[in-house]
């Protein structure tokens, strides 16, 4: 029956105790994840803190250098029109790949580095050359269809120019070309064509004498069927017109290279295609800044600005600055603001531990111009507007994984160390919960042997009380029936005795207190009284107990008689109380060197192999069995145990269930 401590029963409280630890251990788990969190998310915000502050530092440090290449502009269009070009050409030095400097004249556009601009918005109107010197020839050529004749005059004519005038000399081979090809000689013409060619720049009409001449000997090859030199001509002449070879106008350059791609037949991959979406997306904001500054011009004198375009799928920036009659002008593409805008920050961005990307007003990225696919990582977005710069900057933090890496290893560290917590709350728990029920038995146990104290009293006391009364009544009628009386009482008295006497060893033995007075003592002569005397108390019941003795009948013992007599007459008692249907019990002494073995066996109920340990502690009972119906406090081995042991000696015990046990004391004997 469980105990009650009052208001609740000592499972609920084991089950309260365990409640109040798991609810502890699930609390600790949650601050563990609410502290991780916060952790996480102070450090996101401490990075965007950081990076806000970055991009705003990032933002100055490239106006800065914009304003500076804005200065440098400003200057260069500033200077006279005869020193710009060296300057503006010194400058171009160090574009870069995908940049040009432009200057802008009333008349012309001269770009620099040479031959990066393939078309040009305006050209310097070349001389006007007089017709004059041909006037005859073309005379021959159109009148009267004399094709030698003219070609005659117009090879003189070239003769007679030759390292004098070589504008007269192209005009002249130009026309002698023509009419060798009319006259049908066209092999002849292929290389008249080819002296033609190599005069260069020298104009003819509006075009460089060699870009008309080498377009003429294609023209011809093809005539001729001549087509792996075609081939070869057309295609290197498409890469000196990708080139810039030739300052040439758009309308020019697209005729030009419209004719050449016709011969190379598009099959033919062009060496230098590459280059050609950024040349001409150069030339694009060339014509656009042209065109800007035309109107400019109209409605005020100075002029400046800055601006994003994008041609053939290319952003181009464009800078300028100047004046009605001159502007000095930068188109630039991605790569340049990569050289010149973004790399002079790479120290500052190492030491702000970011990486930044610019885009224009559509949000298309330019810098980095390699895509680099970064994982996801903190990062600020400055507008436009935000910027008071020509770009979106998109300001990525490089150390956040770091950062969040070392999040994780505190969010580590804190579950290490939580974990080791729980474990200690878990291991706490549970060995207070084994104390505890080991406490909850305890008191069981208690209340038991109380019960069962009680019980022991109350059968002596019973028959004291009628054998009392049957006396004191005088109602024995014979003297054998007093005897018998007297014997009953003496019997209930010496048990009452035995009882109590358990008692104050057992509360003795509590109170850590012997009390044991220890005198040699003969040990025959010792068992041989104890069980005389038990042999007394159990004789109407019909128990039959031999003693045997072997060895010394002189041997000595160094003992209490009396606790020690207790220990043995608690053996009897229990072979008598636990002998079921046997009657018979058997008590050995053997004197055996220096040992001393009293043992007492029965053929009772017997003791099951796994309560063999047990029954020696106190309170502890065995298992109620067949025929084990009988009452008592548990206490009686305890006592012997306690007893024989306090004599520096040990029980023993050997049981078969349903044959019997032998419980044997074993002391040592005096010398
Ligand atoms: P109690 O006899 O009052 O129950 P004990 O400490 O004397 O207490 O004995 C403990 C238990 O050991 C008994 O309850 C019984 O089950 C078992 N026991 C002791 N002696 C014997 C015996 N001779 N034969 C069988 N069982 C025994």
């Amino acid at each position: 029956m469980p105990m009650s401590f009052g208001f609740h029963s000592p499972r609920q409280i084991l089950v309260l105790f365990l409640g109040t630890t798991l609810v502890l251990l699930v609390g600790l788990g949650w601050f563990g994840l609410r502290s991780f969190e916060r952790d996480r998310a102070v450090t996101a915000q401490r990075v965007r803190d950081q990076l806000d502050n970055s991009a705003d530092l990032i933002a100055a440090e490239i106006r800065q250098s914009l304003a500076e290449t804005e200065e440098r502009l400003t200057r260069l269009s500033l200077l006279p029109a005869d020193a710009v070009q060296d300057a503006a050409r010194e400058y171009a030095k160090g574009l870069g790949q995908d940049a040009l400097v432009m200057v802008f004249e009333p008349e012309a556009v001269r770009a620099y580095p040479a031959g990066r601009l393939l078309y040009f918005p305006a050209l310097a109107v070349a001389e006007d050359l007089s017709t004059q010197p041909f006037a005859a020839g073309e005379m021959l050529e159109f009148r009267s269809r004399d094709y030698a004749g003219a070609a005659a005059y117009f090879g003189d004519l070239a003769r007679a120019y030759e390292g004098n005038d070589e504008m007269i000399r192209a005009g002249a081979l130009l026309r002698l070309a023509r009419n060798q090809r009319k006259a049908g000689e066209l092999n002849v013409a292929l290389l008249t064509y080819q002296k033609l060619a190599d005069l260069g720049s020298v104009t003819v009409g509006e075009w460089p004498a060699e870009l008309v001449a080498r377009h003429a000997r294609c023209d011809l090859l093809q005539q001729l069927g001549r087509s792996t030199e075609l081939d070869l001509e057309a295609q290197r002449l498409m890469a000196d017109l990708h080139a810039g070879r030739w300052e040439l106008t758009r309308s020019a350059y697209l005729h030009f290279t419209a004719e050449v791609k016709e011969w190379i037949g598009a099959a033919v991959p062009l060496a230098s295609s590459n280059a050609t979406p950024v040349a001409l997306s150069l030339a694009a904001g060339a014509d656009a800044l042209w065109a800007n500054w035309q109107q400019d011009r109209r409605t005020q004198s100075l002029s400046s600005g800055r601006t994003n375009i994008v041609s053939h799928e290319r952003p181009v920036f464009l800078l300028w600055r100047g004046t009605s009659d001159q502007v000095v002008a930068l188109a630039a593409g991605p790569k340049f603001l990569e050289g010149h805008i973004v790399a002079p920050l790479r120290s500052l961005l190492e030491r702000q531990g970011v990486s930044v990307l610019l885009a224009d007003g559509e949000g298309r990225t330019l810098v980095p111009t390699a895509t680099t696919t970064g994982a996801e990582s903190e990062s600020v977005l400055r507008t436009i507007s935000d910027t008071r710069l020509p770009w979106m900057l998109r300001v990525v933090s490089t150390d956040f994984e770091a950062d969040l890496a070392q999040v994780s290893t505190r969010g580590r560290l804190l579950f290490a160390g939580l974990g080791f917590l729980a474990l200690l709350a878990a291991a706490g728990a549970y060995f207070s919960a084994r104390a505890m029920s080991r406490e909850i038995e305890v008191a069981r146990l208690q209340s038991d042997f109380v019960a069962a104290v009680s019980h022991e009293f109350r059968t002596p006391l019973t028959s004291l009380r009628q054998f009392t009364d049957l006396l004191a009544d005088d109602r024995a009628s014979t003297a054998a029936d007093r005897e018998r009386y007297y014997a009953a009482l003496r019997r209930s008295t010496r048990r009452l005795s035995h009882l109590v006497e358990n008692l104050l060893d057992f509360g003795r033995i509590e109170a850590d207190v012997q009390g044991f007075i220890r005198e040699p003592l003969r040990s025959k002569e010792w068992a041989e009284r104890v069980v005389a005397e038990f042999r007394q108390e159990v004789d109407e019941t019909g128990y039959d107990i031999q003693f045997e003795w072997t060895g010394s009948e002189e041997a000595l013992i160094q003992a209490d008689a009396a606790a020690l007599g207790r220990a043995l007459w608690n053996l009897l008692d229990n072979a008598v109380k636990y002998s079921g249907a046997s009657r018979t019990i058997t008590v050995k002494g053997e004197v055996n060197g220096k040992q001393l073995i009293v043992s007492v066996r029965d053929w009772g109920i017997g003791i099951p192999a796994d309560e063999l340990r047990q029954i020696f502690q106190k309170f502890v009972r065995g298992s109620p069995r067949l025929g084990h119906s009988v009452k008592g406090t548990g206490l009686g081995l305890a006592l012997v145990d306690e007893i024989v042991r306090t004599h520096g000696g040990e029980v023993k015990v050997e049981s078969t269930v349903d044959e019997g046990s032998t419980f044997s004391l074993i002391l040592p004997v005096l010398e």
